[in-house]
Parts: C-alpha cells; sequence; structure tokens
C-alpha cells in the first residue's frame, strides 16, 4: 500500500511470519517429515468479533505487541491473546504464494486484513490518531 512494487514470495499460512525464508524453511522441512515433529501449529482465529486470521502459534501469542492503532483500535483497546477465538487448527498447511511488500515487510493478504480491520472500526475510531 506504500506503493512499492511487491514481489511475490512463498509462504507459510501464517499472515504474519508466512513470509519469511526461515517460517517456509521450517514448514517444509515439517512437510518432508510428515508432520512428526509439530514444529510449527497453524490455526484460524476469530478476531475483533467479526473477522478471522491464520497465524502460527508464535504470533498468536504475540499478537498483544501490535500496536491497537494498526487495527484501528483505541489506545486502550490492545488484542492480547486472549480476544482471539480458536476456530479451527489447520491440519495439513501448506506452502502457498502471496504478494509481499519489502519495504513495509507486511504480506498483502495482512495488509487487506488490516484495511479491513480499520474499516470496521473507523465508524468508532473516527476522532483518533492513526499510527
Ligand atoms: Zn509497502
Ligand atoms: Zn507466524
Amino acid at each position: 500500500m506504500c506503493g512499492t512494487e511487491l514481489e511475490v514470495r512463498d509462504v507459510t499460512p501464517c499472515l504474519e511470519c508466512g513470509a519469511l525464508e526461515d517460517s517456509v524453511a521450517v514448514l517444509r522441512q515439517d512437510i518432508a517429515e510428515r508432520f512428526q515433529h509439530d514444529t510449527v501449529e497453524y490455526a484460524v482465529y476469530r478476531i475483533l468479533e467479526t473477522l478471522e486470521i491464520s497465524l502460527c502459534t508464535y504470533c498468536a501469542l504475540d499478537i498483544g505487541s501490535y500496536s491497537p492503532d494498526v487495527f484501528g483500535l483505541g489506545k486502550k483497546d490492545r488484542v492480547g491473546f486472549g480476544e482471539l477465538q480458536l476456530l479451527r487448527v489447520l491440519r495439513d498447511p501448506s506452502v502457498g504464494k502471496d504478494k509481499y511488500c519489502s519495504e513495509c515487510k507486511r504480506r498483502l493478504s495482512f495488509t487487506k486484513f488490516l484495511l479491513e480491520a480499520r474499516r470496521l472500526n473507523s465508524s468508532q475510531q473516527a476522532d483518533r490518531h492513526r499510527a
């Protein structure tokens, strides 16, 4: 969304860290070993009441590190791991493709998710500043 040309990258199901080479390498390894080690688990969570987000366990646990501004929320409305509702564990995660901005260090699908979150919250947060 910053105007930088997006590149296509291999990704894991995690919207947050899925485009990192290390994450993709770990998932490839898990697939090769037929998930005998369960190094990283992926799941779909309900977030912000109506949205769904696909994350690895680490990023889900770390969701509270995001400034509420990122989701279009007010300063006191930090989203913590406790606010995520587990919908389903991805039993057979695979490597996919997504566009990626090397400037924002963000996957296009995560940017879209954040835009949707901000749109949903904007009516209540119209008078607040955003990062
Ligand atoms: Zn960008
Ligand atoms: Zn992740």
